[in-house]
């Protein structure tokens, strides 16, 4: 167990010291001896209204810093039985959306040649798409459960088939996600066209409206995705604005009436038990995140993903 990474922790580095990496765990260059990595992708040139999530990725690191190993309520242990790093950011070009999405892919065909599960540390909801085109390749058209204020299934945005309101008809359209298996939670705020969610219905997405999850449990919905995925390979994807603003208003497409944070809980501790072969936490926006609390739900999020991992087992 000793050679497996550990964070480092608070009683021998101040936890505002050392390097700021995610929950303070070792890097490393690339994703090989790794189960699952941290990887940031630090882009926001597909942004249609706030910019900043070029810097979620640092923010999101800095605020992971008192992050500690076991999680206290699931009793995960995710470091007593998976090799994790952070393997630091994809190159991006700034300069050109349409190259970038393929050195994401190129870059994720490498980690997941290794066999690592990927967690990424966002940058903007494009990323999700060339992210996924490279879990299909591997994995097959995967279950998805995306977690968002928007569908993100935009046909065009001023013209262009990519941005980040387009990944999941993108996706839909490539086969990317398995058929029935796709559940969308949060949905809400203003459209283009009163059926713009009917889209997502006409495929066979389960669109979860965030009126549904007003003042309610969502551990009953995890159940029943669950049974809905089975054990096909999943995917989760969380945008931070699913989130009511009053708790994450560092993002770049604000809607009110939005989840809380104990359903963001539950949403993801109710996907253990899962395949889970990828996840993300996009559009944290730090320029817009004056406390860094959006950062730091973000960075909890992705723990959380981290402990619900195949593999993680549970003390006691
Ligand atoms: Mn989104
Ligand atoms: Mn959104």
């Amino acid at each position: 167990m000793s050679e497996l990474n550990q964070p480092l922790g608070g009683n021998s580095m101040p936890r505002f010291g050392g390097p700021a990496t995610m929950m303070r765990l070792p890097t490393q260059e690339s994703a090989a001896g790794l189960d699952a990595a941290f990887i940031g992708i630090p882009m926001d040139i597909g942004t249609s209204n706030r910019p900043g999530t070029r810097l979620g990725p640092r923010q999101i690191r800095d605020e992971s810093r008192m992050l500690r190993p076991y999680n206290m309520a699931t009793r995960a242990a995710p470091f007593d039985s998976l090799q994790v790093a952070d393997i630091g950011d994809v190159p991006i070009n700034t300069f050109h959306l349409p190259k970038s999405v393929d050195i994401i892919t190129a870059f994720y065909d490498e980690v997941l040649a290794h066999n690592c599960v990927p967690l990424t540390l966002g940058g903007e909801h494009t990323l999700t798409l060339p992210v996924l085109r490279a879990i299909a390749k591997k994995h097959g058209p995967v279950g998805l459960i995306h977690i968002d204020a928007h569908a993100d299934v935009n046909d065009h945005m001023f013209g262009e088939p990519i941005a980040h309101g387009t990944p999941f008809r993108r996706a839909q359209e490539e086969g990317l996600l398995a058929h029935g298996k796709v559940v969308q939670i949060g949905l809400r705020g203003t459209g283009y066209a009163a059926e713009d969610f009917d889209w997502c219905r006409d495929q066979g997405f389960r669109v979860v409206p965030a009126e549904e999850c007003w003042y309610r449990s969502l551990a009953p919905l995890m159940k029943e995705v669950r049974e809905q995925m089975g054990d096909t390979p999943v995917y989760i994807s969380f945008d931070i604005d699913a989130l009511d603003p009053s708790l994450a208003p560092g993002t770049g497409t604000v809607e009110m009436g939005g989840l809380t944070s104990p359903q963001a809980l539950e949403i993801v501790r109710g996907a253990a038990g899962l395949t889970i072969v990828g996840a993300d936490l996009v559009e944290v926006s730090p320029p817009y995140d004056t406390s860094g609390n959006t950062a730091l739900i973000g960075a909890t999020l992705l723990y959380e993903m981290l402990c619900v991992l195949p593999g993680v087992k549970r003390r006691g």
